[in-house]
């Protein structure tokens, strides 16, 4: 069969475990899909490797790749820039691969504008404490980042009827069998 590439936007609000989605849907599929390595200016975590996580960049570099058009999208979120390789994207497209989007709300909107046949995923947890709980529990914010991003949250969920399709994260298995599902039926394979 043949593969469709395939642009797609994975968003959902800070601390509701697309991280952990991503690392097993990575691990799960073929190599037609690849992952988008967005730049921030933010400061890496415990762990965060440059160049794997994100790449990591200062305020003046960013706003530079602004300049020179660079971005295919980009967000001020928490404080921090964040924003996704243009160049990137269109040469993974070009090469036939689908491109994985993990991007915040505003984002993924002014993809959507740019490339109206991209795929949107929202995902969403079970139930707003639930959230803030997996937020709190993962000790790597501090309490304002962590209020900024629960107020980012709120906006984000009542956005969530903007997307194709949405999945609860109750549970990672049953998360990541459903986004193996979407990605087979729309590049399908
Ligand atoms: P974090 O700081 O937790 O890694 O990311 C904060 C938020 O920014 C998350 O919702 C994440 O999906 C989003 N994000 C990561 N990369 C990008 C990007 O390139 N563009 C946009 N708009 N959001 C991004």
């Amino acid at each position: 069969m043949n593969n469709k590439a395939k642009l797609i936007i994975f968003t959902g609000p800070s601390g509701v475990g697309k991280g952990t989605i991503l690392a097993d849907f990575f691990k799960r599929v073929d190599n037609n899909i690849v992952y988008s390595i967005s730049n921030t200016t933010r400061n890496p975590r415990d762990g965060e490797i440059n160049g794997m996580h994100y790449f990591f960049v200062s305020k003046n570099e960013f706003e530079k790749m602004i300049k020179e058009d660079s971005f295919l999208e980009y967000a001020q979120y928490s404080d921090n820039y964040y924003g996704t390789n243009k160049k990137f994207v269109d040469e993974k497209i070009n090469e036939g691969k689908s491109v994985l989007l993990e991007i915040e709300l505003q984002g993924a909107l002014q993809v959507m504008e740019k490339r109206p046949d991209a795929v949107t995923i929202f995902i969403k947890p079970p139930n707003f404490k639930e959230l803030e709980k997996r937020l709190r529990g993962r000790h790597s914010e501090d309490e304002e980042t962590i209020l900024k991003r629960l107020e980012a949250a709120k906006i984000e969920l009542t956005n969530a009827n903007k997307f194709h399709y949405t999945i609860e994260n109750d549970t990672v298995d049953k998360a990541v069998d459903e986004l193996i599902r979407i990605y087979h039926k729309e590049t399908n394979l």
